[in-house]
């Protein structure tokens, strides 16, 4: 009888325990800002709901064994570090990412605001790497390139959980294709086997899975393609919609999405 009180009282300890570790999932850091600027955007991160949102989502989805950090600051990412199981988002990210939502007329172009972007960005850079850990944690098989792996990561976990995550996924896809315009036309041979897609590729992979969870309400999302090819896009980013997230969702925690 007393071995079963032991046991039981262990047991419980351990739930707890386990509890406890499953809250404290994600840990968030930030490194003292260099200047006024990134003193600015640390104070915006810390009143925006970004962190909120990726340690529900991690609670929820994809808790992790081992406490994961996200350092903010410094000069370093964004990138995730295995070997210290951390997470570095740089300061400038965030106010890189807001100059070029100014320059290129986000608000009177698509309404919305360039931090409001910016912050969608980061949040979508956010579940990025920390797909990354999160592969890397469990040891996922990719078969492929793991950046298009967690790309889609980001997207899917946006669209079905986040409020208004498929405008979210648009922001982060249209900085992707400011980035493109951004560099020469051509590419480097050693470009093509980076691990990363092309951003202008990367832009269109994110709103192929956003106009596939919902083409009714994103009907005109992939109004740039050629008239000749969109009818067979858009029935491909249907199907790779539901396939991309019923793949994921092997790997996620069970849930019904929103
Ligand atoms: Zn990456």
């Amino acid at each position: 009888m007393k071995s079963t009180i032991v046991s039981l009282t262990l047991s419980l300890l351990f739930s707890v325990f386990n509890t406890n570790l499953a809250l404290a999932s994600i840990e968030i850091k930030y490194k003292k800002p260099y200047d006024a600027a990134e003193k600015r955007a640390m104070k915006e991160i810390k009143a925006s709901t970004s962190n909120e949102t990726l340690q529900d989502l991690s609670k929820k989805l994809f808790p992790f064994k081992k406490a994961l950090t996200i350092q903010y600051g410094g000069k370093e990412g964004p990138l995730y570090d295995s070997e210290i199981h951390t997470v570095f988002i740089p300061y400038t990210f965030y106010t890189d990412a807001i100059g070029y939502f100014k320059k290129n007329d986000y608000k009177k172009k698509y309404g919305t605001e360039p931090k409001k972007a910016a912050m969608d960005t980061l949040l979508h850079t956010l579940l990025h790497e920390v797909g990354h850990a999160y592969v890397y944690e469990k040891n996922i098989p990719i078969l492929g390139k793991e950046e298009d792996a967690v790309d889609n990561f980001a997207t899917i976990l946006l669209i079905e959980y986040v409020d208004n995550g498929g405008e979210v996924a648009i922001s982060a896809a249209d900085m992707f294709d400011f980035e493109s315009k951004d560099r020469p036309d051509y590419y480097e041979f050693d470009e093509y086997i980076d691990d990363h897609s092309f951003d202008l590729q990367r832009y269109f992979s994110t709103l192929c899975l956003v106009y596939g969870s919902d083409p009714e309400t994103y009907k005109g999302l992939l109004d740039e393609i050629e008239k000749d090819y969109v009818g067979e896009r858009k029935e491909f980013c249907e199907f790779q919609y539901g396939h991309i997230s019923d793949n994921w969702h092997r790997y996620l925690k069970p849930q019904k999405s929103k």
